[in-house]
């Protein structure tokens, strides 16, 4: 596989039939998502939620809900390191676990969803379309609507807002 970085565009998703490899700033974390579907329609939702916020830096956290047997981890110099979150918007604990070298978030698991892994998709040369997001009340307002979402006001799986 060529380099994992650089322009998206320049990764078509022809290259990720069988699934993608990312990759933290040091390298020393390596995600491969087994799954031949990443690109075959929306994937993933984006979480405008505070906590994904400062986890992420960012106005917005990219993840992907998957089965953890289909995502390979490789912690090659030990520096994956876990945060155990309590104070979620939601009320359920997240355990989000990043590099302690880059600060690069990795994956989020939480109890309400047993047996899934939120893969954290900034490390990985490109992100599917996303599916869903959530958190949308608390979106800034100068956040552009993303088409053909669905879009929970609150915690995914919860009340929709209408369009
Ligand atoms: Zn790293
Ligand atoms: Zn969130």
């Amino acid at each position: 596989m060529n380099s994992l970085k650089g322009d998206p565009k320049n990764h078509p998703v022809a290259e990720f039939e069988h699934g993608m490899t990312g990759t933290c700033l040091c390298g020393s974390i390596r995600v491969t998502i087994n799954d031949p579907e990443l690109f075959t329609g929306r994937r993933g939702h984006l979480c405008h939620c505070s906590n994904c916020r400062k986890a992420a830096g960012s106005f917005v956290s990219a993840n992907l809900i998957t089965d953890e047997e289909k995502v390979e981890i490789q912690d090659t110099a030990g520096t994956l390191k876990t945060y155990n979150d309590y104070d979620t918007s939601s009320g359920n604990p997240v355990f989000r676990s990043f590099c302690s070298v880059d600060g690069n978030p990795i994956k989020s698991v939480t109890p309400l969803s047993p047996g899934k892994v939120i893969l954290k998709m900034g490390i990985f040369p490109r992100i599917p379309e996303p599916e869903m997001e959530g958190f949308v009340m608390h979106k800034h307002p100068w956040e552009a609507d993303l088409k053909g979402t669905v879009k929970y006001k609150f915690a995914r799986g919860g009340e929709k807002l209408e369009e």
